[in-house]
């Protein structure tokens, strides 16, 4: 892919692309991330034209590495994303997201009954695929859940 096409919304010369966010998505994946608590400059554009998603988000965090655990996250709301991470104005390194093994994170489990809805524990949920479709089953109550009902 040409690297014109990840600078078309602001170009950054360090920091964090998330590409291939599903359109309408990216906002979702700030928010989860608390990219806004950060001193990071985020911008984003959305609904852009997509060979592989039709339409999609991109992410746009300056002078921040994400971190593994970070990225783990990015997989609950833009399993298809991509990471490219920029230093000097470079591709420094551009990587898919991959399906975490275990994943801690601050999504809720939706399940009232469950425990983390009552102390107070890091949900962790391990996502399983099946086909096309990923669900997330929370380690505590084992109840699997469809993506959207989690953030
Ligand atoms: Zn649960």
């Amino acid at each position: 892919m040409p690297t014109t096409k990840i600078y078309r919304v602001f170009k950054i010369a360090n920091g964090t692309v998330i590409d291939h966010v599903p359109g309408g998505q990216a906002v979702r994946l700030i928010t989860l991330l608390r990219l806004l608590n950060s001193d990071s400059i985020v911008t984003m554009g959305a609904n852009m034209p997509s060979k592989k998603l039709g339409r999609k988000d991109i992410i746009k965090i300056e002078n921040r590495e994400l971190t593994p655990d970070e990225i783990n996250q990015v997989y609950l709301i833009a399993p298809e994303a991509s990471i490219n991470i920029i230093r000097n104005g470079e591709i420094s390194k551009k990587f898919p997201v991959e399906i975490p093994g275990l994943l801690t994170t601050v999504a809720h489990c939706p399940n009232p009954k469950c425990i983390t809805n009552h102390e107070i524990i890091k949900t962790k949920f391990t996502p399983k695929r099946a086909g096309k479709k990923i669900f997330f089953q929370c380690h505590y109550c084992e109840k699997e859940f469809d993506q959207r009902d989690l953030v």
